[in-house]
């Protein structure tokens, strides 16, 4: 495939299949189970638009550093471009390009007006000033500023990036624009028009489609043991909603290693020793255990909550839950995938499980355009009908096709945008 040669990652072993070809394969599957005219199918096997910026920044030390920042733009049949933006050493145009299109896919399936990107610096945050990362935003967004807009590209928090780097992103284009705009971007802090919900939304969907997931075979979340694996924006809320629902979170992990305890950690006590020692190692009372121990644990539900590539066909034949919530986006290889099939191990997959991040996104860029707020409990009850409904579409198609519920959920979404193609027509 021509896009996939062009933007392909480094390949770890012969087998691997990066994550866009990956999503290009379930894209192709897609298509197959839809008899998708493949005159449209050709158009979304590639982003519409790449734009790779230059960011001089000046560093603490007075030295000027150049960095490369990426958009990717896959679709914006639906709408707007929307998705977040990336701070972390292996971002690279291959990875935008997959998680582009996963947006495209997350939000048609969900049934929000938008269309998918991604952008991102491969860069570590952790080793930059406050003011040197408030600089290199700044330049990133401005480089930007005809590519994105309300109407246009709306960016959003991702890995490395919080309310803080869209405040910076949000006052940029407001400077240019000379007037604030509350829709440029989503995860803004709530006194710049973010959305209250927001910071627990990616958390609570995979909450709310665990819960779903588990009740239609016939079981609730009182007692069912979880191992997390990320406990960051996304896994530290899940870990919270879980817990408050009666979850037992017997593992969870980040960056520096993992902890375990049998009989199910105090996830409150844990986000306070996470709060002060900024890891969850050494968590008093628990085991400690390493990231590639906790995804094969024997549990009920396993949840990847950090990056790509993590169950892959080294570890998939040993993964021992019955149900894994891909929190993160794409966390399982091709093979692994197959693997996890044929052993009977049910996926919910990506573009369902987490996108409660992007339905508040849209929820609070509705509030921004309208400029009317709304209270927690409604955004959470708007959130929870979209999520509910699209998991209960795909479980239902699912079923009725006999597929995955990844298969049913890109036949879903990706069904959604060709249509949209269809009727748009092919321009000029
Ligand atoms: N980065 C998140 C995701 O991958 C959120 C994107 C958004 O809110 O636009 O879904």
């Amino acid at each position: 495939m021509v896009v996939s040669s062009q933007v392909a990652t480094t390949s770890p072993t012969p087998a691997y299949i990066c994550p866009f070809d990956r999503t290009c394969s379930y894209l192709n599957q897609a298509a197959a189970e839809l008899g998708m005219d493949p005159n449209i199918l050709v158009i979304l096997e590639h982003p519409r638009k790449v734009v790779t910026v230059s960011i001089p920044v000046k560093l603490d030390n007075g030295k000027v550093q150049i960095l490369a920042g990426h958009r990717v733009q896959h679709c914006d049949v639906l709408g707007p471009y929307k998705g977040g933006t990336r701070y972390h050493p292996t971002v690279n145009l291959g990875e935008l390009s997959a998680l582009a299109m996963l947006m495209t896919w997350k939000c048609a399936l969900l049934g929000i007006p938008y269309g998918g990107a991604k952008g991102g610096i491969a860069i570590d945050p952790a080793q930059y000033s406050v003011g040197e990362l408030e600089r290199l935003t700044r330049r990133y967004t401005s480089e930007l500023i005809k590519d994105i807009g309300p109407a246009i590209d709306i960016p959003a928090p991702d890995i490395g990036t919080s309310s803080r780097e869209m405040a910076w992103m949000m006052d940029t284009y407001s400077m240019n624009m000379g007037h604030a705009v509350l829709g440029v971007v989503t995860g803004k802090p709530l006194s710049i028009g973010g959305s209250k919900g927001r910071d627990m939304a990616t958390g609570r969907g995979v909450m709310i489609t665990v819960r779903e997931a588990l009740l239609e075979k016939g079981q609730t979340l009182e007692g069912v043991t979880i191992a997390i694996q990320g406990f960051g924006k996304v896994g530290g809320a899940a870990a919270q909603l879980l817990h408050e629902a009666g979850a037992k979170i017997i593992a969870v992990s980040d960056a520096f290693g993992g902890v375990f305890d049998a009989n199910g950690l105090d996830i409150p006590a844990l986000q306070s020793h996470v709060n002060n020692q900024k890891t969850v190692v050494g968590f008093p009372g628990s085991d400690s255990i390493s990231n590639a121990e906790l995804l094969t644990l024997p549990c009920d539900v396993l949840i990847p909550a950090a990056l790509e590539d993590q169950i892959t066909e080294d570890n998939a034949d040993r993964i021992q839950a019955k149900l894994v919530a891909e929190a993160a986006n794409a966390p399982i290889t091709l093979i692994a995938d197959q693997i996890l099939e044929t052993r009977g191990i049910t996926v919910l997959p990506d573009i369902l499980a987490n996108a409660g991040g992007v339905v508040v996104s849209y929820l609070e860029w509705v509030q921004g355009q309208s400029f009317l707020f709304w209270d927690e409990k409604r955004v959470n009850r708007e959130m929870e009908k979209l999520l509910r409904n699209a998991y209960h579409r795909v479980s239902q198609h699912s079923q009725q096709r006999s597929v995955s519920l990844r298969l049913a959920a890109y036949t879903l979404g990706v069904g959604r945008v060709s249509q949209a193609m269809k009727d748009r027509g092919l321009y000029p």
